[in-house]
């Protein structure tokens, strides 16, 4: 097995590993300096010091399903429900854009009373109020109908986590109804249609293993998104899962920096979950090769209330302050933000 070094010199170069290098890497004790070192090194020669900004509105947090994991799932009774109306979303969008951004991210669980129509309209109001910025969704596994109709009202990005590569293991994340082949179909379908598309998973949930990322890796070279979102793992109390541990900070740092040499151009978040597992988790994320923060757009009032994992960080503050916070934050790590709609560089031919 080569040395460290040798494997991030040639995961730099071929962009690429075999199964057991990549386990040696993932599996390896101690510090990570000079992966991180390479993976920021590539950063800053395809996108410099530029961090794209996301603006994120929760604005609904039924949901259908019951994945066990997380802190929305249907059966937990525990949660308090609510949804924004069309004209609050909007509301959170003007405000946005007056701080900057020009991507809204609009997420939530599979609330069906956001049927296609309810979604199109308010799309399709975004779209003719701000024609210069991207709309994102993430709202889960739909229909290719319901994907190319929230398409043709004007949304051009979605967002669905693989969460893992692994049958085995997916099963042991979601009840039978749920299944990877589905969340797959909806990927190559987001694909087709023409958005660009963001996956990724959790680091550290339970179960998983080592072969279980390397699987997540493979997975991601078929599907080549344009954004791969990954964070770790956070327990919440009132899950199936409240006695599992939290995935681990250094293992999600050391993940993004090999996706960032394996996936040079692609978008990489610094994350939320990662900035709840340490004070300076997403400026640490950034120094491995993550460029894109998505500061929190969604009212002050219900950000406590979209409890996906306990101790979830930016629930207190304005949109202004969070944006304001992140803006410290990226330039404390050696970086800028920018505003633009920042779509992932693509390699010249
Ligand atoms: N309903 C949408 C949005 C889900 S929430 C969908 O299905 O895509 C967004 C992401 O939060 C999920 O994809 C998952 O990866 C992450 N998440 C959920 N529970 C979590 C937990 N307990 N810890 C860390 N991340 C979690």
């Amino acid at each position: 097995m080569p040395a460290f070094c040798e494997l991030i010199e040639k995961l730099s170069a071929e962009r690429n590993l075999t199964d057991e290098e990549l386990k040696a890497l993932l599996e390896r004790e101690g510090p990570d300096d000079a992966l991180f070192e390479a993976a920021d090194r590539r950063r800053r020669e395809i996108y410099g010091d530029e961090v794209y900004i996301r603006g994120l509105i929760e604005f609904t947090n039924y949901c259908r399903n019951n994945c066990y994991y997380c802190g929305i799932r249907r059966d937990n009774r525990s949660a308090e429900r609510y949804r924004l109306t069309p004209e609050q979303i909007l509301f959170c969008c003007e405000e946005g854009y007056r701080l900057g951004f020009r991507t809204f991210v609009l997420q939530g669980g599979e609330d069906p009373y956001f049927t296609d129509e309810r979604v199109c309209a308010i799309v399709s109001e975004i779209r003719a109020r701000f024609p210069d910025c991207a709309i994102t969704l993430s709202i889960g596994e739909k229909s290719r109908e319901s994907y190319q109709a929230f398409f043709d009202a004007g949304a051009n990005r979605y967002l669905l986590r693989h969460e893992t590569a692994s049958e085995q293991h997916y099963g042991k994340l979601h009840p039978a109804e749920l299944s990877l082949a589905n969340r797959k179909r909806c990927l190559f379908d987001l694909k087709e249609i023409g958005y660009q598309v963001g996956s990724g998973f959790m680091v550290g949930s339970p179960y998983q293993t080592t072969d279980c990322l390397i699987e997540d890796l493979r997975f991601l070279q078929q599907l080549q998104p344009d954004m791969i979102g990954i964070g770790p793992y956070i327990t919440h109390r009132e899950t199936p899962f409240a006695s599992f541990p939290s995935g681990s900070v250094e293992l999600t740092l050391r993940l993004l920096a090999i996706l960032r040499l394996m996936f040079p151009y692609a978008l990489l978040p610094a994350t939320t979950a990662l900035g709840t597992l340490h004070p300076q988790g997403r400026e640490l994320g950034m120094k491995a090769g993550a460029n894109v923060v998505m500061p929190n757009l969604s009212p002050t009032d219900v950000r406590k209330l979209y409890d996906l994992y306990d101790n979830k960080i930016c629930t207190g503050e304005e949109s202004a302050q969070c944006r304001g916070c992140l803006e410290q934050r990226v330039r404390s790590a050696g970086y800028r933000i920018v505003t633009a709609v920042g779509n992932a560089r693509r390699e010249q031919p």
